[in-house]
Formats: structure tokens, C-alpha cells, sequence
């Protein structure tokens, strides 16, 4: 099964993402992590990387597909993968069409979690993350055990800097402009699942395991 989930930035689509991979036995991509984790080890990638990330911009499309197509070539994509964070523009959905087609293979399910921007920018401020491992927490809707502190690794949680007000406004202004047109886009190919991403999260996995079947 070959998803990818759609969503404003901090619409609930990594979570959501972590769970269908869970259930489903199928790996997680997270571009964001793959630039946090390159980031963190201070590769070239992640230097350049870090360049568009800190002011809420894309960073560029060649870079990102390349990453991603060399990803799921990898022996624990053959049964598939749900992608979080990819693609975010129409020549990346392309460039991923293209590579799954030379395969004979395309995309099953494209899941876009539905939230209005009001919601997004109220979540985005109470998101915490740990660097460490990549875990992430909300103060209000998914808080730590222990105040501010890691419960995978005990690392101390940070607010990141793309998740920050103004660095939000940027991106929810990047993904009007440049994902929100690849709705369109997956809704032609007759493989959009629109779910409502205001709701409880046990309740929007449960209305995308409704789709994806048990
Ligand atoms: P995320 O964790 O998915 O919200 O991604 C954090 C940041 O990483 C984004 O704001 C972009 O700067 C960058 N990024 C992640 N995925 C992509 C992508 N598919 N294309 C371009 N930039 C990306």
C-alpha cells in the first residue's frame, strides 16, 4: 500500500502517518525528518536544507526528490510506505509518478487531512519536539509525562524554529500557493480521501482505517 498524506503543516498528518505505519507494517517517510536528521549530524544536505526550512520556505524540488526516490528504492518499501511531507509541489508528485511508473507502480492513496488555517496556527505554537529522536508532543493535546522532557529518550523538547508564529504564517502561505494545488491533482486520478482533521486523532485514524480497510 502506497500512501501519501496531504495536509496543511501541522494539520496532524505525521501522526496520523506514524499510525497507519504501525498498523499497516509499512515504513514511515517523513522528508521534514530526513532534513531534521541530516540537519542535527550537519551534513552538506542538511546545511543546505536548514537555508530554506529556518524561513519557512520549500526547499528545492531537485534536492528533495532525489532523496525521496533513492528512499524507496530501499529493500523495506517493497510492500509499500506512507509518505509525510512529500510531495509538496505538482513537479514533485510528477517526478514521483514517474519513478513508481519505470517500477510499474503508483501511488494508492493520496489522504489529505482537512484543517482550517485558525486551527493550524492555535496547534502550531503548543508543538514541542525533541531533536534527539525525533518524537514530537503538543503542551495541550499530547503533552509529555514529564514537563518539557522526552518521554521516548528524556532529551529536553524544544519549540522548533519552523514552528514558530511567524515562521507558521510563511508556510501556511508556501503550502496555499504550492501543495494545496496537488488536491486537484490526486482528485483527477480518482485517489483523494478528504478526512476531517479537526476531530479527536483516535477519530481521524478511525475514519482513515474506514478507507484503507482492517
Ligand atoms: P515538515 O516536517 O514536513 O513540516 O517539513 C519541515 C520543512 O522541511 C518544510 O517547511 C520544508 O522547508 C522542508 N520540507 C519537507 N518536505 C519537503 C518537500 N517535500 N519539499 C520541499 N521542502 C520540504
Amino acid at each position: 500500500m502506497k500512501i501519501i498524506m496531504l495536509g496543511a503543516p501541522g494539520a496532524g498528518k505525521g501522526t496520523q502517518a506514524k499510525q497507519i505505519a504501525e498498523k499497516y507494517h509499512i515504513p514511515h517517510i517523513s522528508t521534514g525528518d530526513i532534513f531534521r536528521a541530516n540537519i542535527k549530524n550537519g551534513t552538506q544536505l542538511g546545511k543546505e536544507a536548514k537555508k530554506y526550512m529556518d524561513q519557512g520556505m520549500l526547499v528545492p524540488d531537485e534536492l528533495t526528490t532525489n532523496l525521496l526516490v533513492d528512499r524507496i528504492k530501499n529493500a523495506d518499501c517493497e510492500n509499500g510506505y506512507v509518505l509525510d511531507g512529500f510531495p509538496r509541489t505538482i513537479p514533485q508528485a510528477e517526478c514521483l509518478d514517474q519513478a513508481l511508473a519505470k517500477m510499474d507502480d503508483a501511488v494508492d492513496y493520496a489522504i489529505n487531512v482537512d484543517v482550517p488555517d485558525e486551527n493550524i496556527i492555535r496547534r502550531m505554537s503548543g508543538r514541542r519536539a525533541c531533536l534527539s529522536c525525533g518524537a514530537t508532543y503538543h503542551i495541550q493535546y499530547h503533552p509529555p509525562k514529564a514537563d518539557n522532557t522526552c518521554d521516548v529518550c528524556g532529551s529536553q523538547l524544544v519549540l522548533r524554529d519552523d514552528d514558530k508564529p511567524e515562521t507558521v504564517k510563511k508556510r501556511l502561505e508556501v503550502y496555499h500557493g504550492q501543495t494545496q494545488p496537488l488536491m486537484d491533482y490526486y482528485a483527477a486520478k480518482n485517489i483523494l480521501i478528504q478526512v476531517d482533521g479537526t476531530q479527536d486523532i483516535e477519530k481521524v485514524f478511525a475514519d482513515i482505517v474506514q478507507v484503507l480497510g482492517e
